[in-house]
């Protein structure tokens, strides 16, 4: 058996499904260990162009099992749109091939309303939520306010569970937002509806873990977002709602037990952020237009147009030490190649000082960042598959990118297609 899981160094958006999907051809199960339906993870395979939300991006390989683990945001209704959309498209979704853990809890119409709601409160101050509900699922979870999956086998039990969260849900709908309650009618009716649809997927995915782990099967991790938005280790409030990392695979995936053998980290050749919070390297105007342009940065789920930067290599370490991570896949780097010469952050400023330290999330507002350029190649590299034949410069920005950062690049992605990869 070998595990591994996949897990983004950055803000989100490295190009983490892309790589899954490459890397899932040496692994038998391959498990979304937390967040929902916010992510957008891009994959361009044979069947087509999919940017799949909460589905693992291993479901497009025969005889691979998918799981969706206990410390995802079961949104059983986005869940359900999204396997009909890939269906459509050719993908085989069976309960063979897709397990949801009887132990995840259910998003429920409320928490994306409530989030909504907040982001609305909160005016200019607003987190940039991709209003998806997560923040009000996780608070809710940890309340032990939400419904497991599994409760859908017991109907008596879940009735009268749904019963008491509704009343206690409508005093936060109605007494603080002043927005309508909800009613047992509409709960049960959405209820009855997707927890049908999603039912015959629900199992003990830890129990079938348990006897893959024991028959010797390989194990793949996948997670959303990326390290600086990690609950605990990120750049607090303005991240996610779980823990991205990869120590916490095993605790929401169903195998507590279980030790990661290799951690791949998924680094962009430059920086973007979606949504709110301190960026410090963030470029503005042209510089920032051309590169938004040339590296197609809009947001997967929501369309927005992504925050764009060089190469944060501050973050990016500070990034790897939190992931642990064994290797690194340095993607996007063919997006670059329009530059004739490309700025990196190799530090930052704070107050006068010099540091290489990433800072506690109070800090970095008052953090500038500290630049160097290095020399582009001025040439198409998407269609290099060998590390010799990439250009003298783009070796020295990849070797130079792996000093800094302290961690081997395995992997250089020159394009979104699965072949468009090479190896060193
Ligand atoms: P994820 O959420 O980490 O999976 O990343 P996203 O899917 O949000 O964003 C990555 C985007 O970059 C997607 O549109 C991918 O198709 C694309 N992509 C991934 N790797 C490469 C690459 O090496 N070159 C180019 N040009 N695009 C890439």
């Amino acid at each position: 058996m070998k595990t591994c899981a996949i897990v983004g160094i950055n803000w989100g958006d490295e190009g983490k499904g892309r790589m899954v999907d490459l890397i899932t051809a040496d692994y038998d199960v391959v498990i979304r260990y937390q967040g929902g339906g916010n992510a957008g993870h891009t994959v361009v395979n044979d069947y087509g162009k999919f940017a799949l939300h909460l589905l693992p991006s291993g479901v497009f390989h025969s005889g691979v099992v998918n799981i969706l683990g206990n410390g995802v945001a079961l949104d059983a209704e986005n869940l359900w749109r999204e396997i009909e959309d890939v269906r459509e498209k050719g993908v085989l979704i069976t309960p063979e091939n897709l397990k949801i853990s009887d132990r995840a809890s259910l998003l429920l119409p409320w928490h994306r309303r409530l989030d909504a709601l907040e982001e609305a409160r909160l005016g200019d101050k607003q987190y940039g939520s991709t209003k998806q509900g997560i923040a009000p699922f996780y608070s809710d979870k940890y309340q032990k306010k939400t419904i497991l999956a599994g409760e859908l086998f017991y109907p008596e039990v879940l009735r009268a569970h749904l019963a008491d969260l509704l009343e206690w849900k409508n005093l936060t709908l109605t007494g603080v937002y002043g927005a309508a309650p909800c009613s047992m009618d509409e709960l049960t009716a959405w209820i009855t509806d997707f927890g049908e649809k999603i039912r015959p997927f629900i199992c003990d995915t830890g129990k079938y873990l348990r006897a893959a782990s024991a028959a010797g099967k390989n194990l793949l991790f996948e997670a959303q977002l990326g390290a600086l938005r990690d609950l605990d280790y990120g750049i607090y409030p303005y991240t996610t709602s779980s823990n991205a990392i990869a120590a916490y695979a095993p605790v929401g995936s169903g195998l507590p037990s279980a030790k990661l053998d290799e951690v791949i980290g998924v680094v962009k050749a430059y920086s973007t952020c979606v949504g709110e919070g301190p960026f410090v390297c963030e470029l503005f105007g042209n510089a920032a237009d051309r590169l938004r342009e040339a590296g197609g940065e809009y947001g997967a789920k929501t369309g927005r147009p992504r925050r764009v930067g060089p190469l944060d290599l501050v973050a990016t370490r500070y990034g790897v030490q939190t992931q642990g991570a064994t290797a690194i896949a340095l993607t996007k780097l063919d997006v670059l190649s329009y530059l004739d010469e490309i700025p990196v952050c190799t530090q930052y400023e704070i107050h006068g000082e010099h540091t290489d330290r990433f800072p506690f999330p109070a800090a970095l507002g008052m953090a500038k960042p500290v630049t160097q350029t290095l020399p582009g190649w001025a040439c198409d590299i998407s269609g290099v598959r060998r590390w010799a034949d990439l250009p003298a410069a783009a070796r020295r920005y990849v070797e130079y990118t792996e000093e800094a950062i302290g961690c081997h690049i395995r992997y250089v992605s020159v394009g979104p297609e699965r072949d468009a990869i090479i190896m060193r």
